[in-house]
C-alpha cells in the first residue's frame, strides 16, 4: 500500500511515509487506497490486544511481515511496559456508557498507546529504507506525547529526541516527568510560547530545504513522533477495534450494532483513529468530538467554518489546549472526497486567513458522523466531583471533558441513550493533582506528590509506580527559551552527537 499527501498525489511507500512523518509538500500521508470495510468481528473475535494490533495494523502497514509486526507488537505492548495485561480496558461506568481506559502504559497518557509501538516501526522503516543517517526526532508537546516519545526513544540506537513544551502550558507533574527524563539521547527545553507556536515551528523547519541539507552533512535527519506522522495514527485505530470486539464479548452490543464514541480533543489525532477504524468496518455510530474552552472544533461542528481568530486559554485539560488541529486536515481530506487539491487549498485559506468554510454537501458528510460539544473548567471540576460522588470513579479532567460533552449531546438528542458508547479515557488522573483537588475538596499539597497523597488517601486509588518514582530522581532539564531560538537549540544538541 502506498501513501499520499493530503495537498498532493505523489505516493510513496509506508516506511518512508513512517521515516519522514510530514510530506514534502507540508501535507499529512493518508493511505493512497483506503482499506475500507475490511474488518469484520469475525477478524478480531477472542483475540487478545496484541492479536487484535496484528490484524488491524497489516492492513495499514503491509510491508511488514507478519512475524515482523508481531514481534514489534510483542515488544511494545508487553508486561513491562503496560500496568494491565488488558492493555486498555473497558471499565463500565453506566448500563450504557464504558470508559475506554488508555492510560495504563509507562507515562499515564493515551500517547503510550502509540509512542510504546511507534520507535520500533521507525527503526524498521529506517532499515527498510537503507537509510544510514542518524534520526532525530522533533516534538512538540502540549504535555503528553514529550513525555511519552522521551520514553519509547530513550536509547534507541541511531535516534535521538528532541522535545519542546510551554512553559505556562503544561501541568506541573507533566513538567516534571519530561524535565526528570533519563537517557543520553534525549534533549527537554521549555518555551516562552503556547502548544500552537511550538507546532508551526517544527512543521515550517520539516519542510525547510536548507536546515535539512545543513544537518544532513552531519549525517542526521529529522523525523516527527507528533500524530502527524502515520505511524502515530495507526497504532490509535487499534484500541477501538479491541473495545468493540470487547463490547461485542460483553453481550453490550451485538456484532452488527452501533456504539458511539467520546474523544477529548486537541490535535484531532485519536478522533481520527476512531473514524479511521469506522472507515475499516468497525460499527461506530456517532463520534462526538470534546473540547474545552478552545473550542474552534465545536464551533466547526456547528457551523462548518474552521476559524482559529479567537483569544487561546489555558485551561486544566491543557492537552487540548490547541487551537491548529493538525489532523484535521487528514479529516478535511476524507471530507472533500479525498481530494487533495480542494485540501490545498483550505490549508492556504487557512494560512492567509485563520479561518476556512467547508460547502453544504461536504458539511453534510461531517455531520452524517460528527457532532461537536465543549466543556469549561468549571463544568469539568463540576463533572469530575459527580462521577466521583455517583460511581466513586476517579476521571482525569480530559476525561471530564468527554463525558461533560457527552451529557451535552445528550441532551440535545435523547435518543442517544438507547446506544452503547464509549468515553475514551486520555489520562490517568494523578497527572493532574491539583484539579482533581479542586474538583473534589481535596487539600491542594505543597508540592504535587503531597497532593496527590492526600487524593490517595481519600479517594483509594493507588499511585501508579512510574509517578511513585519520579519523585526521588533528579531534575535534569530546567531550560526555557524564547521561541526564537528554537532552531539554534536544535543545532546545538545535534552537535553533541554528530559529526
Ligand atoms: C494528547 C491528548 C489529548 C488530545 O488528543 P489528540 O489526539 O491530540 O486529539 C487529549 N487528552 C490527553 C490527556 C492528551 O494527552
Amino acid at each position: 500500500m502506498n501513501y499520499t499527501s493530503t495537498r498532493g498525489t505523489v505516493a510513496v511507500n509506508e516506511t518512508y511515509a513512517l521515516l519522514h512523518g510530514l510530506a514534502e509538500d507540508g501535507g499529512l500521508y493518508v493511505p493512497s487506497l483506503f482499506p475500507t470495510n475490511c474488518l469484520t468481528y469475525n477478524d478480531v473475535k477472542d483475540k487478545n490486544y496484541q492479536e487484535v494490533a496484528a490484524v488491524v495494523l497489516s492492513k495499514l502497514f503491509p510491508c511488514f511481515s507478519e512475524a515482523h509486526l508481531k514481534e514489534m507488537i510483542n515488544s511494545a505492548y508487553s508486561d513491562a511496559n503496560f500496568s494491565t495485561r488488558d492493555i486498555a480496558p473497558l471499565h463500565s461506568l453506566l448500563e450504557k456508557v464504558s470508559v475506554l481506559e488508555l492510560f495504563h502504559g509507562r507515562t499515564q497518557a493515551f500517547k503510550d498507546m502509540a509512542l510504546s509501538l511507534f520507535p520500533y516501526l521507525l527503526v524498521a522503516a529506517k532499515e527498510a529504507e537503507g537509510e544510514k543517517k542518524e534520526v532525530l526526532i522533533l516534538t512538540a508537546t502540549s504535555g503528553d506525547t514529550g513525555k511519552a516519545a522521551l520514553e519509547g526513544f530513550k536509547d534507541v540506537p541511531g535516534t535521538h529526541i528532541q522535545v519542546f513544551y510551554p512553559t505556562d502550558g503544561v501541568s506541573p507533574m507533566q513538567a516534571e516527568q519530561m524535565q526528570k527524563q533519563e537517557g543520553d539521547n534525549v534533549n527537554v527545553t521549555a518555551i516562552h510560547g503556547n502548544f500552537d507556536d511550538a507546532q508551526q515551528f517544527l512543521k515550517r523547519l520539516f519542510v525547510d530545504k536548507d536546515t535539512a541539507e545543513e544537518v544532513a552533512a552531519k549525517g542526521v535527519m529529522f523525523s516527527s513522533a507528533n500524530s502527524i506522522n502515520i505511524g502515530r495514527l495507526a497504532p490509535q485505530v487499534v484500541y477501538y477495534v479491541n473495545a468493540y470486539a470487547e463490547l461485542v464479548a460483553q453481550g453490550a452490543i451485538h456484532e452488527d450494532e452501533a456504539f458511539n464514541v467520546v474523544v477529548p480533543t486537541g490535535n484531532f489525532g485519536n478522533i481520527l483513529a476512531a473514524y479511521y477504524a469506522k472507515k475499516m468496518g468497525i460499527p461506530i455510530g456517532k463520534l462526538i468530538c470534546a473540547s474545552n474552552q478552545n473550542n474552534v472544533l465545536t464551533d466547526f461542528f456547528e457551523s462548518g467554518t474552521y476559524d482559529m481568530n479567537r483569544p487561546f486559554y489555558t485551561t486544566i485539560s491543557p492537552s487540548m489546549d490547541i487551537l491548529e488541529s493538525s489532523n484535521f486536515e487528514r479529516f478535511l481530506y476524507y471530507i472533500s472526497g479525498e481530494d487533495s487539491e480542494r485540501t490545498a487549498g483550505w490549508m492556504k485559506d487557512l494560512k492567509s486567513t485563520g479561518k476556512l468554510t467547508v460547502n453544504e454537501e461536504e458539511f453534510n458528510r461531517v455531520k452524517a458522523n460528527f457532532a461537536g460539544a465543549y466543556v469549561d473548567d468549571e463544568e469539568t471540576k463540576a463533572i469530575i466531583e459527580q462521577v466521583y460522588n455517583s460511581y466513586g470513579y476517579v476521571m482525569d479532567p480530559h476525561t471530564a471533558v468527554a463525558m461533560g460533552a457527552y451529557m451535552k449531546e445528550l441532551e440535545k438528542h435523547p435518543e442517544d441513550g438507547a446506544r452503547h458508547t464509549i468515553i475514551a479515557s486520555t489520562a490517568h488522573p494523578f497527572k493532574f493533582p491539583t484539579a482533581i483537588c479542586e474538583a473534589l475538596d481535596i487539600k491542594v499539597g505543597d508540592t504535587p506528590y503531597e497532593s496527590l497523597d492526600n487524593i490517595s488517601a481519600v479517594t483509594g486509588v493507588a499511585f501508579p509506580k512510574q509517578l511513585e518514582a519520579l519523585k526521588s530522581k533528579p531534575l535534569r532539564f530546567t531550560k526555557a527559551i524564547d521561541k526564537e531560538n528554537m532552531k539554534q537549540e536544535i543545532l546545538d544538541f545535534v552537535d553533541t552527537f554528530s559529526k
